[in-house]
């Protein structure tokens, strides 16, 4: 009763196997292929899933399912992943349910879209547990979201949460990567960060990101290239994280003005990096376009790191943990459709993967509760750093719950486990004081400054 997630990004692939409880029980991480074929990510893939599974010290035929979630456009119900300008080759319709499934002696596999799964983990594992309505937003390469509102994930017609893509300037606005304006993502997307750092670089002004990049052996500015510039101070580094602190600020607001969610959690390669004075810097930048600043939502950073993802999306295996869908009988479905499915998108949802009809799980709050019921037997005194951080942020924010009402449900083992086995964090008190103190004399001050360096933008 084993499942697979495996978090598929531009920059790596990172596999968990996990038990009915969600807890990690080996794991492995490789770079994702930067060039060459669609099959040939899948390939990796799969290397990565099967030394995922020697880690964990089991076997492949004890996959009862694998989860992906990828960038770009999912159909979940075709088994198939669009558009992901990220991957190499991937600007197709490719089967990869079916493909990855192929390689995987027929285990079956569910696709399902990279942030969506990332809040989903959040919102069941994470940080998010204690609220019924929420808004994840997760800074990468991009700016992604996801919206939950009472327990359920809204995906709308498909296509929800695109947080990245929320007007934070409307004259003159930054280019975005999806070809508009003034997006919130076209400020604080790495990839937008990084074409603005390399253009003002041509220009002759002076930093060290790059620098620190080829240190590091990097092709890109990656989220620990940032976090070193800033604590080494690099004005242009400072500079730039403002500016994508202000946007940030600005979209939430306007995210929140709309729905009056409890909680905002901060998560993605970039936000976990940055950690919790990256948090903080948001909510103060969100105060002054919230409606309602006497009572905004509680703003937290996401809880289960870097393998959010990898956790998330083994959830969208969840169903074959049920003795609804059998083993035998899920693998036998699998292994009825065709070795290739045609790349044809139409072609493919007449294939046995719509007889799967795998769609993501909702977090129902029957679940939820049974999750805490489960928890709250097995609790312990132990505590993780991260929920210490996310205490003392919660008592600072003028919530609505008490941190004292809060406490117990986060000493609950379950909750915690996967975070064990998740590479390991520097506490937010590690990273606190060091991060930005040179070149930001008052957090309102700082921002102030990048929103007049943005609107005087030429
Ligand atoms: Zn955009």
């Amino acid at each position: 009763m084993l499942r697979a997630g495996v978090d598929l990004g531009g920059t790596k692939i990172q596999v968990a196997i996990v038990d009915k409880l969600n807890r990690v029980l080996g794991t492995d991480r490789r770079p994702t292929p930067t060039v060459g074929t669609p099959d040939g990510v899948t390939d990796t893939i799969a290397s990565s899933v099967k030394a995922a599974v020697v880690n964990a010290g089991v076997d492949l035929e004890d996959l009862v399912g694998v989860g992906v979630g990828g960038p770009g456009q999912i159909d979940a119900k075709a088994g198939t992943l669009s558009n992901a300008g990220n991957l190499p080759g991937w600007m197709i319709t490719y089967p990869l349910a079916a493909e990855l499934s192929d390689r995987l002696g027929g285990v079956p596999v569910e696709l399902g879209n990279d942030v969506q799964v990332g809040v989903n983990a959040e919102v069941r594992l994470g940080a998010g547990r204690e609220y019924t309505s929420l808004i994840g937003v997760f800074c990468g390469t991009g700016v992604g979201g996801g919206v939950v509102i009472n327990n359920e994930l809204w995906i709308g017609r498909g296509a929800a949460g695109e947080i990245g893509h929320v007007k934070v300037m409307a004259k003159d606005g930054a280019l975005c990567g999806c070809g508009r304006y003034g997006c919130m993502e076209a400020y604080a997307g790495r990839a937008a960060m990084e074409l603005q750092a390399r253009k003002w670089h041509k220009k002759g002004k002076k930093t060290n990101l790059f620098k620190i990049m080829k240190k590091k052996g990097k092709p890109r500015l990656a989220s620990g290239v940032w976090d070193k510039a800033l604590k080494t101070n690099d004005k242009m580094a400072h500079k730039l994280i403002d500016r994508a602190i202000w946007a940030l600020g600005a979209g939430i607001a306007s995210a929140v003005n709309l729905t009056d969610v409890q909680a905002v959690i901060i998560g993605g390669g970039l936000g976990i990096r940055l950690g919790q004075p990256f948090v903080d810097d948001i909510r103060d930048a969100m105060m002054p376009s919230l409606i309602k600043p006497q009572d905004p939502p509680v703003v937290l950073l996401a809880e289960l790191g870097d393998m959010g993802g990898a956790l998330g999306a083994a959830l969208l295996v969840e169903q074959y943990i049920k003795p609804v869908a059998t083993k035998a009988g899920a693998k036998k479905v699998a292994k009825k459709a065709p070795a290739r499915r045609p790349v044809n998108q139409t072609a493919a949802k007449t294939s046995a993967a719509v007889a799967r009809q795998p769609a993501p799980v909702p977090v129902t709050a029957a679940k939820k509760a049974a999750t805490r019921k489960a928890a709250a037997k097995k609790a312990t005194t132990a505590r993780t750093t991260a929920a210490g951080a996310k205490r003392a942020t919660a008592k600072k924010a003028p919530a609505k719950k008490t941190a004292a009402k809060k406490a117990p449900a986060r000493k609950a083992p379950a909750k915690r486990a996967p975070a064990k086995e998740a590479p390991a964090r520097k506490t937010a008190a590690k990273r606190a004081p060091a991060k930005r103190a040179a070149a930001s004399p008052t957090t309102a001050a700082r921002i102030a400054e990048a929103a007049r360096v943005l609107t005087a933008r030429p």
